[in-house]
């Protein structure tokens, strides 16, 4: 899960310099499949919700689970379930500020580029960021999403 947060942030380091390359934006096959990656980034973001979700759930057992919990901020070990689930919260809201930063920049920047079809991808997308960081800020986490 912290190796799927990664990679979700180096994508969108990808993606940001794409979309502020003027070669790249007047592309269509580019912001075509920027598009269908950025779609992905958010399914990818969901499922590690999901995860957040599940292991934040206390079951006073972690022991035989340490290694779920094992990240450090610097020197910062953060070894209990309170500490990991507040700082994966943050990164994940974080993402999510990011997702929607760059749905928005692509579809400003794309809208030429673009079919109807991906549009109405990258509506659902966003849709469905909006969707997880409700639920993230409202703390409403039962399983009763689809
Ligand atoms: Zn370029």
């Amino acid at each position: 899960m912290h190796i799927a947060i990664a990679r979700v942030k180096s994508t969108y380091q990808q993606y940001s310099q794409i979309l502020s390359c003027s070669h790249c934006t007047l592309l269509s096959d580019h912001m075509m499949l920027a598009a269908v990656v950025i779609s992905k980034l958010v399914s990818i973001l969901e499922e590690i919700f999901h995860v957040y979700v599940r292991r934040r759930t206390p079951r006073g057992d972690l022991n035989h689970q340490s290694d779920y919990w094992s990240l450090s901020v610097g020197e910062y070990m953060v070894d209990s379930e309170i500490e990991w689930a507040a700082v994966m919260k943050v990164l994940i809201v974080i993402l999510l500020k990011r997702t929607l930063d760059t749905l928005g920049c692509l579809k400003r920047i794309a809208k030429a580029n673009l079919r109807e079809a991906q549009f109405s991808m990258l509506r659902a997308a966003e849709q469905k960021a909006e969707r997880i960081s409700l639920d993230l800020q409202s703390g409403d986490v039962g399983g009763s999403r689809t």
